[in-house]
């Protein structure tokens, strides 16, 4: 070995050890949405970036969920997620927030896991392929507002558009496994339809 080969391999063994393993940039689908829908970006809740991804699908239903528990009067919705989010990593060891949409008792519209991800669940269905939609609150107990009714079907109706999502895909959470999500409360409104056909009187003729 000749002593240039040997500081060649010096410089290339500092090299390496400065840099360390090359981390690679976890790939997050921003969403592009109409003037017309507010979204509060994940951005503006203090949502933590991931840590680590899974492996990434392709949106062909839109699936309506419920919290399941009472929504704390007077609780700040943000602070809800974050703890959520929090919740979600430590004790469930999932990626993020298993929904990709939340709505507080306002109407407000939050960003939640990234779209590109499929969600979580405690229950037996596939969520690959899903975008899911959670509705702050227990809707066994509490009624639907107007505002709360109106942004699950803008939103949904956005999401019908994006991912080219068939009407007869937007269903609840109960439609695919034995559980009470999204709740009666909330529920009739996609068992009458009136969800679909509103999302439908939303999309360009
Ligand atoms: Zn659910």
């Amino acid at each position: 070995m000749n002593f240039r080969f040997i500081l060649f391999l010096s410089v290339l063994f500092v090299i390496c050890s400065c840099t360390g393993p090359i981390k690679k940039e976890i790939p997050v689908l921003e969403l592009n949405y109409p003037d017309n829908l507010h979204v509060v970006r994940r951005t503006e809740w203090g949502w933590k970036p991931l840590k680590r991804a899974m492996p990434e699908h392709e949106i062909r239903k839109i699936t309506i969920h419920h919290g399941g528990v009472d929504y704390p009067k007077g609780k700040d919705p943000a602070e809800h997620i974050r703890q959520l989010q929090d919740w979600s990593r430590s004790a469930k060891g999932w990626i993020d927030i298993p929904y990709h949409f939340m709505i507080d008792t306002a109407g407000i519209i939050y960003e939640a896991r990234p779209i590109n991800y499929p969600g979580d669940t405690n229950t037996d269905y596939d969520p690959r392929g899903h975008a899911l939609i959670c509705l702050m609150g227990n809707y066994e107990n509490a009624t639907v507002n107007k505002d709360q009714l109106q942004s699950i079907i803008e939103l949904t109706a956005y999401l019908v558009q994006r991912f080219n999502v068939p009407l007869y895909s937007i269903k609840g959470h109960k439609d695919y496994t034995e559980t009470l999500c999204p709740g009666k409360n909330l529920y009739q409104y996609i068992e009458n339809g009136t969800i679909q056909a509103r999302v439908q009187d939303l999309l360009p003729k």
